[in-house]
């Protein structure tokens, strides 16, 4: 064990993740960045191998698991080195279902979470908009209320699963205060709501990301999601959950580049010697380590604080900022020591390099945590 946080039963999940990627995703994921996106069928797998619904009740296919396990889930998976099918696993268990877990009637969980323990319902969350990404309170989709229904208006920019999902949890504006708003579940097929665009991504090319247009889309009164105009306050707590998943997927874009290169310096020939045995070449990785295992550990004690009931919102929003800018200073210090082989397509070391950009801007970009910190001090 390697660090103080993890139990052999964290490490048994390690092992099943890891053989599930090593049997079901690396051999197959090549054809899904071609494709632009990865089949509902590996979410099918991963939830019949009861791995897609970890912190949720037993009673809906979960395992009851705490925030620490779910990060062993997760940075297990960010062992890949295809960014694409991890945000599309990531933002199905940690990112969108989470509304529903935490925010959910008995009635909608009921309803819904055994198809997404299953993998059966792939789910998609949909808060950033054209006109507002970092300012959640600025977005302009609203939902008004005519008698039975909600009627939703408005359009909803980069949503992961978009373009596949089946259930979407959806935010917008229900009063004239700027943090009025609400959450809400939106089922694909509804009248109204259509996939906009499939938008096509520097990175993450075995995710799908849509636009989302809402117009005059009528959904049932109950399919309000927890308290009427405290959608605000759902986001911010689920950002969360969110932002420790996102930095698990950073330090493991980080260790799988130390890795490769560690295994290409040893191998390449350059003035008569390896290029491990230049030392610019091995202290320059034993740096990039030493700050990538330090963040890994950071991430560990902001999942135990989470376990703990402690308040995490000052440490989450570094550690989001910390892991979304040192996965970029790894990779690309990786990709350098890979020469011109590391800019080709096809290289696992240029698609983490590709994959790791967006770490530092979606859910959160980097000053805008750091903003988040400086408020708390
Ligand atoms: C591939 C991808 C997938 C995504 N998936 C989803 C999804 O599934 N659901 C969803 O709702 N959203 C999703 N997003 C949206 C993502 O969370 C936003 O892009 C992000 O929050 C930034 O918002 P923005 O793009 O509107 O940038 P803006 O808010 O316009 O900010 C632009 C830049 O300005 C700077 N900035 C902003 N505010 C401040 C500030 N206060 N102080 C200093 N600098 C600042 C930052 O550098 C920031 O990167 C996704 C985005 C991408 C690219």
């Amino acid at each position: 064990m390697d660090s103080i946080y993890l139990t052999p039963e964290h490490e048994l999940l390690r092992e099943q993740v890891a053989r599930f990627i090593a049997r079901e995703v690396e051999p197959h994921a090549l054809a899904w960045e071609e494709a632009g996106f990865t089949p509902r069928e590996v979410l099918r797998k991963m939830g019949d191998a009861g791995l897609l619904g970890l912190m949720y009740e037993s009673a809906h296919g979960g395992a009851e698991a705490d925030a620490l396990t779910n990060l062993v889930f997760a940075e297990a998976l960010s062992q890949s080195t295809f960014g694409g099918f991890i945000i599309t696993v990531l933002v199905h268990t940690d990112m969108a279902s989470p509304h529903l877990h935490h925010a959910g009637s008995a009635a909608q969980k009921a309803k819904y979470m055994p198809g997404v323990t299953s993998g059966r319902t792939i789910t998609a969350v949909g808060i950033t908009e054209p006109g507002a990404g970092s300012d959640v309170a600025g977005m302009r989709t609203t939902a008004r209320r005519e008698g039975d229904h909600w009627v939703l208006n408005g359009t909803k920019l980069f949503i992961t699963n978009g373009v596949r999902g089946d259930l979407y949890f959806i935010a917008a504006k229900t009063g004239s205060a700027r943090h009025a708003m609400s959450m809400f579940i939106v089922e694909k097929g509804t009248p109204g709501f259509t996939v906009g665009r499939s938008l096509h991504k520097g990175g993450w090319s075995s995710s799908d990301t849509a636009e989302l247009v809402f117009d005059d889309c009528r959904i049932p009164a109950d399919h309000l999601l927890g308290e009427e105009n405290r959608g605000f306050y759902s986001v911010m707590k689920n950002f969360q959950t969110e932002r420790i998943a996102l930095a698990a997927m950073a330090v493991g874009h980080a260790t799988q580049a130390l890795r490769l290169t560690l295994d290409h310096v040893r191998d390449r020939q350059a003035f008569g010697s390896s290029l491990f045995d230049k030392q610019a070449v091995r202290q320059r990785i034993a740096m990039l380590d030493a700050k990538t295992r330090a963040a890994r550990q950071f991430t560990y004690h902001c999942a135990w604080r989470v376990t703990q009931g402690h308040d995490v919102v000052q440490e989450v929003s570094m550690l989001k900022a910390l892991t979304g800018e040192l996965v970029n200073e790894v990779v690309q210090g990786c990709q350098q020591f890979h020469g011109g082989m590391g800019y080709m397509r096809g290289m696992p070391i240029e698609r983490l390099w590709r994959d790791a950009r967006v770490l530092a801007i979606g859910g959160g970009a980097t000053e805008v945590m750091l903003d988040e910190v400086a408020k708390r001090y």
